[in-house]
């Protein structure tokens, strides 16, 4: 990447995203949406747009909606209206779509991200309700085939002011709008089943230089990774063509990953006109302060608050309270443990160093964790009270993946406990010297780096059950 964008331009970025609400059924009308089912065995009437089929609107959509819009601190909007939006296409068998135009259900947000240098706040202009078109299948023999099972799922969608400043930025507002929405649980935000789909638009501007650039709109990104990417290569692409003389035109683009390149689907004077109308099929929606209230208060913790709890309550740093915040269950791992040892450093770095290794070996998740909360904060606590060293507290860990004891019981079984040694230290550090006269004599007249021969020795003998420490202040005792 070798674009000027660091010294003298500077990109601007603001995303559009689609969430799908994981209601039981549709947006407007009872047919039961899930992903995966045999085409276009999830319809009717309504969703398939014959004449005369009237829209209801789903309650429990709207309740996840005004979820997300507390959780973006959005204002709610007590009447909201939706709107028809006319176009062609196969999996559009109305020829309009029903969304929101004038009156978003919620608008004017915010939502924090880590960034680089600190928080940084990216408003939200709106998330407004729409419902999903159905899907296209290209890729059996020579026709394409239509799936409308998904026609009419309820989605929300998310717009971002352009306050992003670089891919970086767009990939960190990304991730958090997703876990945002994952601890609201109105939404499984997975990309690979399309509840989480993105469109990402951007222009440059000259460092100090107050007006936007032109925009450029890439459409349907299906992975963060792809946004990344994309993104990197538009700001390139925008600058180079700039500097070469040109001027961008604004136009609507898709993401090729396997050329690494953008490319332009329709340009300004092919854009869409969608003749956005009020839908006449269904009245103004009034949402009552008791109905939003409600679902304020129902709304769980967000990880934004939880990262921030972490680090007040538990005294971790930031950087490794969002790594537990990340995976909302390995959150709830950490703090479990916190709570039932009281030990909450040595809880984050047993689990951000073994288990996480754990994890990644097995290729599981902390769900299928084969060491339970209990099993781990046994094992914390004998760590705690010096019973065992280290080392091999990670033994331990290992026996208890394989064999499911508690770590009690282990260390009784395998002589772990430091204690079983502890009167016979003095001992064995003698039967050392005395063995060994040469180095001990050696040792006495100053040559230091004897003592690690001494350690040696006595680790050997005790099978590593004894304290390091202790074991070297009493070999510098007794010589
Ligand atoms: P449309 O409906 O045509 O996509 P919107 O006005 O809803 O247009 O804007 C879509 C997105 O484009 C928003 O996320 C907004 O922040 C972003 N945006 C607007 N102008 C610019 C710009 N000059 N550069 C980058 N992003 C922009
Ligand atoms: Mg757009
Ligand atoms: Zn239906």
């Amino acid at each position: 990447m070798n674009h000027r964008l660091n010294n003298e331009w500077e990109s601007v970025i603001g995303l559009e995203v689609h969430v799908q609400l994981s209601t039981n059924t549709k947006m407007f009308c009872s047919c039961k949406w899930s992903y995966g089912e045999l085409p276009n065995t999830l319809t009717c009437p309504r969703c398939l747009g014959m004449p005369g089929a009237l829209p209801v609107v789903n309650k429990k959509a709207i309740e996840y909606a005004i979820t997300i819009g507390h959780a973006l601190n959005c204002k709610i909007r007590s009447e909201t209206t939706f709107s028809r939006k006319n176009y062609f296409y196969p999996d559009l068998p109305k020829g309009y779509q029903i969304s929101q135009f004038n009156d978003p259900i919620c608008e004017k947000g915010f939502l924090q991200i880590n960034d680089s240098d600190g928080i940084k706040k990216i408003g939200i202009t709106r998330a407004h309700m729409e419902e999903d078109a159905g899907k296209l299948i290209h890729d059996l023999g020579t026709s394409s085939l239509v799936d409308l099972n998904r026609c009419g799922t309820p989605l929300v969608e998310i717009v971002s002011e352009p306050d992003l400043r670089n891919a970086k930025q767009a990939r960190q507002y990304l991730d958090r709008l997703k876990q945002t929405i994952q601890y609201t649980g109105v939404s499984d935000c997975d990309m690979e089943k399309g509840n989480l789909r993105c469109d990402a638009n951007i222009s440059v501007r000259k460092k100090g230089q107050k007006d936007f650039g032109t925009r450029t709109e890439i459409k349907n990104l299906n992975s963060f990774r792809f946004v990344e990417r994309a993104i990197n290569y538009e700001i390139n692409r925008h600058i180079s063509l700039i500097e070469d003389g040109g001027k961008i035109d604004q136009c609507t683009m898709m993401w090729d990953e396997n050329k690494g390149k953008t490319y332009i689907i329709r340009t300004k004077e092919e854009a869409h006109d969608y003749r956005y109308f009020p839908e006449p099929d269904i009245p103004p929606l009034s949402i009552s302060n008791q109905l939003i209230n409600d679902i304020k208060m129902t709304l769980k913790e967000l990880p934004s608050d939880k990262e921030k709890r972490f680090v007040d309550e538990y005294n971790i740093k930031l950087s490794d309270a969002i790594i537990f915040v990340k995976d909302k269950k390995l959150a709830n791992f950490y703090e479990s443990i916190c709570k039932s040892s009281g030990l909450p450093h040595l809880a984050s770095k047993w689990i951000l160093g073994e288990v996480l290794r754990l994890l990644k070996e097995y290729k599981i998740t902390i769900d299928e964790c084969p060491v339970s909360v209990e099993q781990l904060s046994g094992l914390l606590k004998q760590i705690d009270q010096n019973v065992i060293t280290n080392a091999n507290a990670k033994n331990i860990f290992n026996i208890m993946i394989e064999t499911n004891d508690d770590a009690v019981a282990i260390i009784e079984r395998e002589g772990f406990s430091l204690n079983e040694y502890s009167d016979s230290i003095e001992e064995i550090v003698l039967t050392v010297f005395k063995d060994n006269p040469e180095e001990a004599d050696r040792f006495k007249n100053g040559e230091q780096k004897l003592l690690g021969f001494f350690m040696g020795q006595v680790m050997k003998i005790t099978k590593g059950r004894v304290d390091p420490t202790s074991v070297s202040k009493i070999i510098g005792k007794l010589i």
